[in-house]
């Protein structure tokens, strides 16, 4: 399959105040497309100018949510070149999205490629202030404009992408962080594995809920025992208990982030061991109460690195330290990370790709 590369005959304004692009609400000038038809495969592979999209109201995503997505990042390094973060782990992630939603997988090669093709047509989009990046978003939904209850015989997989503002403007500030006991976000067998909106959705009330109460993010425990720590928001969590950093196994009900095995394998250079398993909520507190908890945090692309100080379970609440001061080693894991990201800290991984 070819790549074509449509005209542009529109381009926008960059943003002029780097200051002010936040997360997530303006897009690039260009977008990658592709079709797929069952007995065709993927097909009408193009560039074209970033625009909505046409879809049938009976269209299968809007209905029965069909849909999977990812999350990563280019960052502009101080060299002025551009660099991609483990691209490849996301691709495959995608693949694997793809197969639990019944959903067609894609040419790993190709769409990777697509990738590549796209952040450079848009390099002028790649933001330059300390802490900024941009971030791409591929999708694929379900286009069958069908009511029944199948997967779909026509899928669109598309990638957008939006320079993202820094995440920490105020300071490298720990969250609080509201224990769930009444929502869950996925069980064994469910999708909480796989990149899919449903998940999200899934998970708003409880979102809202902790924010009216003033928290930052919802921690999960497991469905079964809700007992078990699972994850935090949209990131992993990380515990250091007794010197050791603890966080969940992937055992199919949490995202297998790239962040997390980023750090995990940070962790593991620094000489740290590293504990996957189940953590209890009373374990937490305990930990936290004897002092062998020293330091929490969350990981995912978006934040990279984001220290907690306060967790809350019914009516118990523990701090870490003062609540209000990162962790050492926290904060020496994402300064670390996202100097190899921004090509301050020599990659000896081969995680970073300059394009
Ligand atoms: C995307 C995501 C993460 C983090 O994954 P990264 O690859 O590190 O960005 C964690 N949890 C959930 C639920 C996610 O959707």
């Amino acid at each position: 399959m070819d790549l074509k590369i449509l005209p542009l005959p529109n381009p926008k304004p960059r943003p002029a105040d780097e200051s002010q692009l936040g997360f997530g609400k303006q897009f690039t000038d260009r977008m990658f497309i592709m079709e797929y038809a069952t007995g065709k495969g993927w097909h009408s592979a193009r560039i074209q100018p970033y625009g909505p999209l046409s879809l049938d109201p009976a269209c299968a995503v809007l209905h029965y949510a069909q849909e999977i997505f990812e999350g990563l990042k280019a960052f502009r390094r101080d060299d002025g070149s551009i660099a991609l973060f483990r691209a490849g782990d996301n691709v495959r992630r995608f693949n694997r999205s793809a197969a639990r939603m019944c959903m067609p997988e894609v040419d790993e090669g190709f769409f990777l490629d697509a990738i590549r093709q796209l952040v450079r047509l848009e390099a002028d989009w790649v933001p330059r202030s300390p802490g900024t990046a941009l971030y791409i978003r591929p999708t694929m939904i379900a286009a069958d404009p069908y009511l029944g209850v199948h997967p779909s015989d026509t899928y669109l997989c598309y990638v957008i992408l939006s320079p993202v503002g820094a995440y920490y403007k105020g300071g490298f500030s720990p969250v609080r962080i509201w224990i769930s006991d009444e929502y869950v976000r996925a069980s064994l067998g469910g999708t909480g594995e796989a990149k899919t909106g449903g998940n999200y959705a899934a998970s708003l009330k409880a979102s809202m809920e902790a924010e009216s109460r003033g928290f930052d993010q919802v921690l999960w425990l497991d469905a079964e025992h809700r007992n078990y720590v699972e994850e935090v928001g949209s990131m992993n969590m990380c515990f250091v208990i007794d010197g050791k950093v603890v966080t969940s196994p992937l055992r199919g009900t949490i995202l297998d982030g790239v962040t997390r095995r980023s750090i995990l394998a940070l962790v593991n250079d620094l000489g740290v061991e590293v504990e996957e398993r189940a953590l209890s909520v009373d374990e937490i507190f305990e930990a936290i109460a004897s002092g062998r908890m020293t330091e929490a945090f969350g990981t995912g692309t978006a934040a990279v690195v984001s220290p907690v100080g306060q967790f809350t379970y019914r009516d118990r609440t523990a701090t870490l330290g003062d609540g209000r001061q990162a962790g050492a080693f926290t904060m020496k894991l994402y300064e670390t990370l996202t100097g190899i990201q921004y090509g301050r800290i020599s990659d000896r991984h081969g995680w970073v790709e300059a394009l």
